[in-house]
């Protein structure tokens, strides 16, 4: 902390406290005017010199906004009664008055930067200072020149730089002293201090008793310079205070080489004040300066350390590497960065050390990224296998060429993902295992619906030839015991027939095969399923002709059970919707790659409509429900999920009136094996 201003402590006082400050303000204001216009017998022509116009700037400016031009007013008025008082006529020091009030509103609003206290901190404000003092005391002295002239007095007289001076010099020692943080820019030690005050004090004396030597006046030049680039504020604006008000005395008592060198005394503190204003206001900037220079570094240093700090606690690991020839040196590495390089951040070596200097070896990971940027890449990105301080570590690294870096410096960025990646394999492996598990779960599933569907079809046949026989015998004649046993035989298999059905539409899905698909004698399985329906096909007079074509066919590829049941259902479709003494014909056409069989009957036809919807899982034609043709509609979906399995397909063609075709088409054996 720099502490506060003047003027910002006497903000914070209570009301009665400032009210107070004020008047005993005004009446010092009101003393000095006295005690200027004693001292140097003031006339129309001859201005007060006393130093009025900053300490009324000054408490205009701390007061608070409306009270502004009422204190400034105050304050002028304190002024003219002490100018009163000397002997000056009445309509003289109200003409003055109101320009003085003006000269001091227009100073605060040069000063005055967006309604904040000058505080004098950096050169801005200084020389916004300056440049307020100087304008606003001109603008008096061209006021207090016309008044001279309008009150008669000769063009010569009137001039008023008496009055522009004063004025200088009063701005610019008052402001400073209420507006700067009194302990900023306190750099010297006290000893400093002292020999500072000391000289200054000694060159004075000097000047002023020694010599006569106007050149002489300049010595406390160096000794202002050093104020300002080592003292506080208090220091240096007490010094120029001082400074001011000893060198003004002793020139009013005829000291010194400005009395020995002028016309009279009003002459020489003319010619004071103005070697002063330059000394005091360029002390002044300089102070500024030199404190704001301070305060930028300052706050430069700050932002520095935080990000010092940010870096040397980060997580990643930084590292700032030169290429020297053919060599990649770290000089510079965070704690986890010496880490990365397998080092140890604790050693003594790199905490004395802000600087590194390590070699990376030629077989380091990082060289083949280094090289790559280098070599005038932009950025390189990948992952390494480091061997770190505490052993292997997986690292993402990014190499980049460190911004606004002309002499090849890369930094590299090293995120330690070793623990990322052992949760990865382990998650990965989890997942493998459940995987399995489930392809297992899914396996046990399919056979076990494989199984209830097979179990269902094998039923189905055996089943079908009992009823057509059972019914056959029933049309018999019979005595009524035969009767009873053949009509109980009927209930029962159809009772049987019922729960196989209902065995097969609650596997609800075809089941694959279990056994590999393998070349396969497709004549001789045509062979059996015919012979299976053919005493079911033979109770209604129904013939299954196995045409010359299909009797000495290629083998095709498929499975015992698959190819046997696909032939199954179609075939026992094909004789269970073939009306009374009709045939069902089964014929071939085998070319290159694939063998057709086509299983033809002379029943009612499937509608285009329904060619393709009779395949799907469930879906029954009109004419079969209607006509109560027994059946579940599973069939033909399991057929087309067999073929699928074995590569084969299937189609039905009919014009909806005249029988049905079935087309079945199987992969030739040969074709799995290149060796035929
Ligand atoms: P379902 O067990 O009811 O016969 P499928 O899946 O075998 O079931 O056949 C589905 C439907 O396709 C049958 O209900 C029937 O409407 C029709 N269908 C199948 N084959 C033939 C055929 N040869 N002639 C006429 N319609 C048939």
């Amino acid at each position: 902390m720099v502490g506060a201003s003047l003027a910002s402590a006497a903000r914070r006082w209570s009301r009665p406290r400032r009210l107070l400050a004020l008047l005993l303000a005004l009446l010092l204001v009101f003393l000095l005017s006295i005690a200027g216009g004693n001292a140097l017998d003031v006339s129309i022509a001859r201005a007060n010199l006393a130093p009025a116009s900053g300490l009324i700037a000054v408490l205009t400016l701390i007061a608070r906004q409306g009270w502004r031009i009422p204190v400034a007013t105050a304050g002028v008025a304190s002024v003219a009664i002490g100018n009163l008082v000397t002997g000056l006529p009445l309509d003289y020091v109200l003409q003055t008055g109101l320009i003085r009030i003006l000269e001091i509103l227009l100073f605060c609003a040069i000063v005055e930067r967006s309604g904040r206290l000058p505080r004098l901190d950096s050169a801005a404000h200084s020389v916004r200072l300056v440049i307020g003092a100087t304008v606003a005391s001109a603008f008096f002295a061209v006021g207090v020149t016309g008044v001279r002239l309008l009150s008669g007095v000769e063009l010569a007289e009137a001039f008023a730089n008496d009055a522009f001076v004063a004025n200088l010099v009063s701005f610019v020692v008052a402001t400073p002293l209420a507006f700067a943080r009194l302990r900023q820019g306190a750099t010297a030690s006290r000893t400093e201090v002292t020999a500072q005050w000391l000289l200054m004090a000694a060159a004075l004396v000097v000047t002023f008793t020694l010599s006569v030597n106007i050149s002489l006046s300049f010595l406390p030049l160096p000794l202002f310079a050093w104020a300002a680039l080592r003292l506080s504020a208090i220091g240096v604006t007490l010094q120029l205070l001082l400074v001011t008000l000893g060198t003004t005395i002793a020139t009013i008592l005829g000291w010194g080489p400005f009395a020995a060198n002028a016309d009279g005394v009003r002459d020489a503190i003319v010619v004071l004040q103005g070697g002063l204003f330059i000394f005091l206001s360029s002390t002044i900037v300089l102070w500024s300066r030199r404190v704001e220079g301070e305060l930028e570094i300052e706050r430069a240093l700050a932002k520095d350390r935080v990000l010092r700090r940010a870096v040397e606690q980060a997580q990643t690991a930084f590292l700032l590497v030169e290429p020297i020839g053919d060599a990649y040196i770290v000089v510079q590495a965070n704690d986890h960065g010496l880490r990365a390089l397998g080092m140890d951040p604790g050693n003594e070596f790199f905490s004395a050390s802000s600087e590194i200097n390590i070699a990376l070896p030629e077989d380091h990971p990082l060289i083949e990224g280094l090289s790559i940027v280098a070599g005038g890449e932009p950025r390189w990105r990948g992952e390494l296998v480091l061997e770190a301080f505490a052993g292997r570590a997986d690292a993402e690294v990014s190499i980049e060429r460190a911004a606004g870096d002309k002499s090849g410096v890369m930094s590299v960025e090293l995120a330690d993902v070793t623990e990322k990646r052992r949760e990865d394999r382990r998650l990965r492996a989890l997942v493998e295992r459940e995987r399995a598990l489930s392809a297992q779960y899914q396996e046990l599933s399919r056979q076990k619906d494989d199984f209830v569907a097979s179990i269902s079809h094998e039923l189905r046949t055996p089943l079908a030839s009992i009823v057509g026989y059972a019914e056959t015998l029933d049309e018999t004649e019979l005595d009524p015991m035969q009767r009873r046993f053949v009509d109980t035989i009927v209930r029962n298999a159809g009772r049987l027939q019922e729960r196989v059905e209902e065995l097969l539409s609650a596997a609800k899905r075809a089941a694959d095969s279990v056994d590999d698909p393998h070349p396969l004698a497709l004549d001789r399985i045509i062979g059996e399923v015919a012979d299976d329906l053919r005493a079911v096909a033979a109770s209604r007079r129904v013939d299954i002709v196995v045409e010359s074509s299909a009797t000495a066919l290629p083998e095709v590829i498929g499975t015992e059970d698959s190819v046997t049941r696909v032939l199954t259902n179609i075939m026992s479709n094909a004789v269970k919707f073939s009306p009374d003494d009709s045939s069902v014909v089964v014929s071939a056409l085998v070319d290159d790659e694939t063998i057709e069989l086509f299983v033809r009957d002379a029943g009612p036809g499937i509608p285009l409509a329904d060619q393709e919807r009779v395949f799907d899982r469930f879906y029954r034609t009109e004419d079969a429900t209607a006509n109560a043709t027994p059946g579940t509609g599973l069939g033909l979906s399991i057929v087309r999920t067999l073929l699928d399995g074995i590569g084969g397909s299937v189609l039905v063609e009919s014009d909806g009136a005249h029988g049905s075709t079935f087309v079945i088409r199987f992969a030739r054996a040969h074709d799995l094996d290149p060796a035929l």
